[in-house]
């Protein structure tokens, strides 16, 4: 008898503890975003694609400095030329994956002398390892983009075009600027995306005459959004260069361009020059409640050797675009964590760290213990920014493409 009630007690505790594990189990997930991946999937409310769908990836980065401490980290003195191949060497793999990788551009390549920081100048080499990275479309609307001038603005263009690199937001000038505007990207199952490119100046440069750099201008960005619904784009992207610099949060004056943008047409903003993260939002047009247009306010640094906290990393963007029945919409976005390992020692380095690739293979990352709290650190307040979106883990591979 005695022997039956401790059987029977045993049983009823291991299914109370069962339960209570059940109960902690679904907590931990919803912390861990599931429940938000569902809030932003009603926002986004489609089934899986089917065979009579298409499906665009899109990567997107921030910002791609060049202080000078990179560039001489970049020079070969054997062969004294400049290799940034090592700066991309860890986020290759993933853009291979990706039909659109695009990037902010914010340097010139207006030839050497080559200079960093106040007005920049990075190596062609930089562009070389951009293509090779998997890079296929630059912005160059940004507030350095005048440093050197005309003939840095030319110059840059004539590298890019001879690379047979697209991009958009500088014109040699303005007949130049309405044959390219809006600037149209189509992927190889046809999705037409227009990408708009803007920033709130030029660092105080004046630009000249014949020269064009797109600015902030509402009349203008309302022009540009319906000219690109003119060229029966499926789907419009406005890329931005703005915000205080340093700031973690979007302020009011970004707030109302994104809305402004939306009301207008955009279907994705993305944001860029803070230098730090800033938290991605969803906004709904004025003029169509039953539709929602994420804000990426800032991507923070792609590459830079800014290494203050907060300043030392970024993220990539990726949406994924569905075309069913003649209507687009965003299918997923997600991001990764990308931190920059500079490498103090002799010679000095520069690596942008994809955040999961580094916590999937420690070993292949000799990090001291200084770097690996910084990434750690860098890891964990992206994580709590962008806790209303999901992180997206690429199966990375064990080793350096
Ligand atoms: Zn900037």
């Amino acid at each position: 008898m005695i022997q039956k009630t401790r059987t029977y007690i045993l049983i009823s505790f291991s299914l109370i503890v069962l339960l209570v594990g059940f109960y902690l189990f679904g907590l931990i997930r919803s912390a861990n975003g599931t429940n938000v991946e569902n809030n932003l999937n009603t926002f986004f409310p489609e089934p899986f694609p089917s065979s009579d769908s298409s499906m665009v990836t899109i990567a997107f980065t921030g910002d791609i400095m060049g202080h000078t401490p990179l560039i001489e980290a970049m020079y070969q003195p054997v062969s004294r030329t400049y290799d940034y191949h090592i700066v991309f060497q860890h986020v290759k793999e993933y853009f291979k994956q990706c039909d659109w990788v695009v990037g902010n551009l914010e340097v010139t390549l207006a030839g050497p002398p080559y200079t960093g920081y106040p007005n920049f100048s990075s190596p062609d080499a930089l562009l070389y390892a951009l293509i090779d990275a998997g890079y296929n479309t630059l912005t160059t609307a940004n507030n350095h983009t005048y440093d050197k001038g005309k003939s840095g603005l030319i110059r840059t263009l004539n590298m890019l075009d001879s690379l047979q690199m697209p991009h958009t937001g500088t014109y040699r000038d303005g007949l130049e600027h309405d044959q390219q505007t809006p600037f149209i990207w189509e992927s190889s199952n046809g999705i037409r995306i227009a990408l708009l490119n803007y920033t709130y100046g030029t660092n105080g440069i004046k630009v000249l005459k014949p020269n064009v750099v797109n600015m902030i201008d509402t009349a203008i960005m309302r022009q540009d959004l319906a000219k690109a619904r003119e060229n029966y784009v499926d789907f419009s992207i406005v890329s931005i260069h703005w915000g205080d610099e340093y700031q973690r949060k979007e302020n009011a004056t970004q707030q109302r361009i994104a809305q402004f943008a939306a009301d207008h047409g955009a279907d994705l903003i993305i944001g860029s020059h803070p230098h730090v993260l800033q938290p991605m939002k969803i906004i709904t047009p004025g003029t169509d409640s039953t539709k929602h247009v994420p804000v990426f306010y800032s991507l923070g640094n792609f590459i830079s050797n800014q290494r203050d906290i907060y300043r030392d990393g970024g993220i990539i963007a990726e949406v994924r675009l569905v075309k069913k029945a003649g209507s687009t919409y965003i299918y997923s976005m997600r991001y990764i964590p990308t931190w920059v390992y500079k490498k103090e020692s002799i010679p000095l380095s520069f690596t942008i760290i994809p955040v999961s690739k580094a916590e999937a293979f420690p070993d292949n990352f000799k990090f001291s213990s200084a770097d690996s709290i910084k990434l750690s650190r860098f890891a964990s307040d992206t994580r709590l920014l962008l806790n209303n979106m999901t992180e997206l883990k690429p199966e990375w591979s064990n080793d350096v493409n």
